[in-house]
Order: structure tokens, then sequence, then C-alpha cells
């Protein structure tokens, strides 16, 4: 029997392998997506949750990064208002923190002109007045508190979603089913998978290996020798306290090695997070460390004095992703984080690997994988727009 044929296979059902779904089907492309075990299984149920523009990322200059992240957020308010949801941030300055309140005040003015000066990009300084408000935060040394706006979503509910909207448009989804090989004859790649106990072969005019962490696993199942981008897999761990916050979050500077770390208000309980440490070995098996919990917890005690006495045995739940950075010089912090698309051949590029990316951006970046490599496609007529396209929680 010939093989099914198919536009567009994608490995890996993660934020960006589902976003590809979509803006494909959207584009009026056949698309078969392959998903091992279920949809955000990977790192895309183990982010932050933040929808943001990324103030940090102001630091290593990225303002490309910060601007497309903020119009990506403000599509996603207008499209999906039960799963992205605008939270108040705050940024305390005390005397020994180690941004001045004047570098703050002139990164959140940027990050406000990046994101079009719109209302939701405001940030104000919260009188003294008010700071008894705040959730407990500790008051003593505290100079300046400065509150801005960002949002917050369900990643795992939200990479559904975006499923969800890639079958509406006629996507096909197989999971759980894992890519075993995949062969290039000519223009097309022959894909085979493994769903229960049989062996299913499918053809690809283009294949998107989009397996987050596992995106150099899938390129050694290709049978001729592809070419890799070495990269560093980042782990990042999150914490889950019993707690409330009811003002929003918390942008803390951790007191032992100022990194930021945010605290936040996560299903009726609080979430600390995150960590950044090199991480070699299986992803599949990736979990936090102890000494990841501790400098968590330490950093939620010292700003909110009553979680000062929290143990390891208070924390009720915690997880840990892997960043995918290119490796490079300097620290896993000061690293781009724009999305890399690489190819197995230039001038016929049928095999496209995602590297790095965020949450954030999944759309922008499905939309440009999709338009790079419309070269190679049949022309096909679009049947949506995904700027227009409303996300549902169910
Ligand atoms: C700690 C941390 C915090 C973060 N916080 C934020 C944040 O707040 N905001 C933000 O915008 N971004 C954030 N990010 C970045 C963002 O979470 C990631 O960029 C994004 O989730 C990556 O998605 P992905 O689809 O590339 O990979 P994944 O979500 O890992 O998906 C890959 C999928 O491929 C599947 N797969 C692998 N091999 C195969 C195979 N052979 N066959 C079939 N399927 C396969 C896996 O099962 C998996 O489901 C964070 C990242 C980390 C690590």
């Amino acid at each position: 029997m010939k093989p099914d044929e198919y536009d567009i296979i994608i490995v890996g059902g993660g934020i960006h392998g589902v976003g590809v779904a979509q803006a494909a089907a959207a584009q009026g492309y056949s698309v078969l997506l392959l998903e091992q075990s279920a949809l955000a299984a990977g790192t895309s149920s183990r982010s932050s949750k933040l929808i943001h523009g990324g103030l940090r990322y102001l630091e290593s200059a990225q303002f490309n990064l910060v601007r497309e992240c903020l119009q990506e957020r403000s599509l996603l308010l207008k499209n999906a208002p039960d799963l992205v949801e605008l939270k108040p941030f705050y940024i305390p300055i005390y005397s020994e923190t180690r941004r001045p309140a004047w570098q703050i005040r002139a990164g959140l003015s940027l990050y406000s002109t990046l994101g079009g000066l719109s209302g939701d990009t405001r940030f104000k300084v919260v009188p003294k007045r008010h700071w008894n408000q705040l959730d407990g935060l500790d008051q003593q040394d505290l100079k300046k508190v400065f509150r801005y706006y960002d949002a917050q979503t369900d990643d795992e509910r939200l990479t559904e979603a975006v499923m969800r909207s890639a079958q509406s448009l006629g996507a096909e989804l197989e999971m759980p089913a894992q890519l075993i090989e995949a062969q290039r004859d000519n223009h097309s790649y022959l894909v085979r998978y493994q769903k229960n106990e049989q062996q299913i072969e499918c053809r690809a005019n283009l294949l998107v290996n989009a397996a987050g962490p596992w995106v150099n696993d899938v390129l050694n199942k290709v049978t001729h020798k592809v070419s890799q981008l070495a990269v560093d897999l980042i782990q990042g761990t999150h914490i889950i306290l019993e707690g409330c916050l009811n003002q929003g979050i918390y942008y803390m500077e951790a007191p032992e090695d100022k990194r930021a770390v945010f605290v936040m208000p996560w299903k009726g309980n609080i979430m600390v997070g995150t960590t950044e440490s090199f991480y070699h070995g299986n992803p599949a098996k990736v979990h936090p460390l102890a000494k990841e919990k501790s400098y968590l917890l330490q950093t939620l005690g010292y700003y909110f004095p009553k979680y000062r006495y929290h143990r390891l045995q208070d924390i009720i739940d915690s997880f840990a992703g892997l960043r995918v950075l290119p490796r490079t010089e300097g620290t896993a912090f000061s690293r781009p984080r724009d999305t890399i698309f690489h190819t197995d051949q230039a001038d016929d590029p049928r095999l496209v690997t995602i590297y790095g990316g965020k949450l954030t951006a999944y759309r922008a970046t499905a939309e440009k994988l999709i338009n790079e490599f419309k070269h190679v496609l049949p022309d096909r007529p679009a049947i949506a727009d995904t700027k227009n396209l409303a996300l549902t929680s169910q």
C-alpha cells in the first residue's frame, strides 16, 4: 500500500509543534502531527507560564524579541481571553537591590515603548501607603515598588487549545506516536513512526522537527547524516507551596546570585521559579534537584517573612523543564533567546529543525517557519489567518 502523503509532518506536540500545525493548516496545507506521549508533555507544561515580552531580555539588548513577544501577548489577550490573563507585576527595590530604581524605571519605559505605549504596557510607582497590601512583602529597607503588567497562562491548556484549533482546520494528530526513522528521497521525506504495536509509514514534502529538548535525538533518527547545532540543555525548576497571593506576581532578585526569580499565584497556591543549571542526559528524566528547591525556598522566605521557616517538606509540588540554547560563550542568562530554523539542505530544504524559542512567541515563530519554507510546498489557498483565530479552553 502507498504511504499516506502530507504537505507537512511535524514531530512534537509541544507549543511549537502545535503552533506550526495551526499555521500550516490555516494556510491550506495537509498536516500530520506526531506526539510520542501527550500534548505539552515536555517543556510546554513546565514553563513559568508567562505570556510576556521578557523585561529581563532588555538587559541583553534583545529588543526585537521583546517587541515581538509583546505583540504576541496582545494577540493572545484578544484571541484567548479564557486562557491568557493580564496580571500586575511588582518589582520591589531594596537598598541592596543590584539594579537601582532609575535603571528599572528606564527598563520599564523602554518596555512600554516597545509595547506600542498601549494601556496595558504602562507602569507606575506604588505609593508607600499601599505597601502593606502587597501580600506580606518585607518592608524593611524597601525603597520603591514598581508595578507594570504582563500576562499569565496555563501552558498545557494553551498547547491543547492551539492543537484543537489546528484540528478544526483539518490537521491530523497521531498520539501516542513516536517517530522512529526518517529518510529523504529526492524532494520528500519518508517517515516511519510507531503507534501501539504497529509501525506506520507516511510521506511529507516538508518534515518539521519540533521536538524541543529531543531535537538532536530526532535528527539522529534520520537515515543519512544531517548537520546538527551543538546545544546546551538548561534546566529550570519551579516549586509550589500552599499559600496565596492576592495582588499579582512579584519579580525578585534572588539573594544568592541576584538572578531574576518570579513569585506567582498558581491555582490557589504559590509558585516560585526558576533556576538555571546545565543538564546532561535523557530529557525525559529531568527532575527538580534539592539544591534548586532550597534556592527557590530561600528566595521566597527572604522577601516574604511568613515563609521564612518553610522547609523542603512544605513544598507540595515541583517540576523541571529544559531550555534548548545554542552553545556559545557566556552564561545561560546572557545568550540570545531567538529561535533558529536549521535545515537539512540550503537549496532544497525538506527538513526544518526548530531550536529554542518562547511559549509567548509560538504563533509568530510558526508563521515565520511556514512563510520561509512555502517555496518547497505546493500552492494551496489559505483558509484562515492565525491572527484572528479564537483559542478556547474547551
Ligand atoms: C523553566 C522554563 C521556563 C520557561 N518560561 C517561559 C515563560 O514563562 N514564557 C515563555 O514565553 N517561554 C518560557 N519558556 C520557554 C518555553 O517554555 C519553551 O520554548 C517551549 O515550551 C518549547 O516548546 P517546544 O514545543 O519547542 O518543546 P516541548 O514542549 O518540549 O515539546 C517537544 C515535544 O516533542 C515530543 N517528542 C520528542 N521526540 C519525539 C519523537 N521521536 N516522536 C514524537 N514526539 C516526540 C515530546 O514528547 C514533546 O512533547 C520557559 C522554558 C523553561 C525551560
